[in-house]
């Protein structure tokens, strides 16, 4: 018998108009200075004003930080930790894309910790989190991170990235409002979008997967499938922009749960080094990690397809596996991203250094159902510059 831990907080509300729930929320922990975390260009099209006006209202003490930039740099993280400790703040709001909520939880969780956010990193930290620090609610305003349901952070180093992570990292209130999605411009709705995808696949495909997992893992693939290219090509589909934030938020919980794999470790190398946006970066990856693990893994392929709306009724496990990566393929390039490395301008001379810091996300790399060692790396990152 195998046992899993399974960790599903924090209090979620999801569904249109859900943000109604921010002030009821607010309210029970009676906070006299809130800190809000955001990006600037969320204020520029007024969905702050919307978060901030009804505790304002109520005579709320309510700071706006948008000093948050995408894939945030470990210095962006440490600036904000200073002001949220010299603030003397009792509620941190994380409101926008996995940038903000990321800082966010950074920020209210290390107010009552001790030194710099450095020290906490995962890979070169030495130092655990001992405090849970200020109450935190975080309200995604893209689908795709599934950061309002997990215990991490990332930070953009160097040349690659790192995570902060422990349980206080947790939200102790989710807000996901699908109506805070709609201005979501369609290139970030793609990238973002085949994030969550990646996140529920490879929690889906991970050693860690539990019949739990699974359940929310395929959950969260039909809803996406169905509805990425419909909010791609019309933000304004409501019925889309729902099954997108529900798709993202179930895929959060699977991949908290189970845990995301070869993917992301080779990702996180192409966001340091070349700045490419988190979900571009596992996009552009996802068919060439899938086509390369297939034979690991065909049964589970399989019910990826189905889940996908393929059909492996009359198919061989192995033929289902094949489809699965076709159909992974189409999808990523029907909502426009590019196929290759080469179409984000990436040198082949790069390869050999994306594959030394690939290397290094051992985390992820174990949870990989085909073993991937240096070798395997490489050899997919060559194929994703070849587009073959
Ligand atoms: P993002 O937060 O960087 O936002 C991308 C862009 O979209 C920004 O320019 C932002 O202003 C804009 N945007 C956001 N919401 C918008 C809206 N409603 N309307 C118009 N524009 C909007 O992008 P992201 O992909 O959500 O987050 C990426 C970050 O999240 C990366 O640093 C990644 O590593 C991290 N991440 C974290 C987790 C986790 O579990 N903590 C998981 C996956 C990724």
């Amino acid at each position: 018998m195998t046992v899993s831990k399974l960790v599903f907080t924090p209090l979620s509300y999801t569904g249109w108009g859900s943000l109604e729930q921010l002030l009821p929320e607010v309210e029970k922990y009676s906070p006299r200075k809130i800190l809000l975390v955001t990006d600037p260009f969320l204020k520029e099209i007024g969905l702050t004003e919307r978060v901030t006006a009804p505790l304002t209202e109520q005579g709320y003490e309510v700071t706006v930080y948008t000093e948050v930039v995408p894939e945030p740099p470990l210095a962006v993280g440490e600036k904000l930790v200073a002001f949220t400790r010299e603030g003397k703040f009792e509620m941190v709001i994380g409101l926008g894309g996995g940038s903000a909520m990321d800082l966010a939880k950074l920020a209210a969780v290390l107010a009552g910790n001790e030194g710099p956010a450095a020290d906490y990193l995962n890979l070169s930290g030495s130092k655990k989190v001992e405090e849970k620090g200020l109450p935190k609610i975080l309200i995604p305003t893209t689908a795709g991170t599934g950061s309002e349901v997990t215990n991490i952070s990332v930070l953009s180093l160097e040349s690659t990235k790192d995570v902060v992570t422990h349980d206080y990292l947790l939200a102790d209130v989710a807000i996901v409002d699908p109506e805070l999605t709609v201005s979501v411009p369609p290139r970030v709705t793609a990238a973002t979008g085949v994030d969550a995808l990646t996140h529920a696949v490879e929690a889906y495909l991970s050693v860690n997967a539990s019949p739990v997992s699974d359940g929310l893992a395929l959950q969260a693939i039909r809803l996406i499938s169905r509805s990425l290219r419909t909010a791609v090509e019309n933000g304004n589909d409501k019925q889309a922009r729902i099954d997108m934030s529900n798709g993202s938020y179930i895929a959060g919980l699977a991949f908290f749960n189970a845990g995301v794999a070869g993917v992301h470790a080779l990702a996180y190398p192409l966001g340091g080094q070349f700045h490419i946006a988190h979900g571009e970066s596992n996009a552009v990856l996802l068919p060439y990690v899938m086509g390369y693990i297939r034979k690991s893994c065909t049964k589970r392929m399989a019910d990826v397809l189905n889940a996908l709306g393929g059909n492996s009724l009359y198919l061989s496990e192995e033929e289902a596996s094949y489809k699965c990566v076709e159909e992974l393929t189409r999808l990523v390039k029907d909502v426009g991203i590019p196929q290759t490395l080469a179409g984000f301008n990436i040198p082949e001379s790069a390869l050999e250094s994306l594959t030394q810091d690939g290397v290094q996300q051992k985390r992820l790399l174990a949870r990989s159902p085909l073993p991937l060692l240096e070798e395997d790396i490489r050899k997919i990152y060559q194929s994703a510059f070849n587009g073959v």
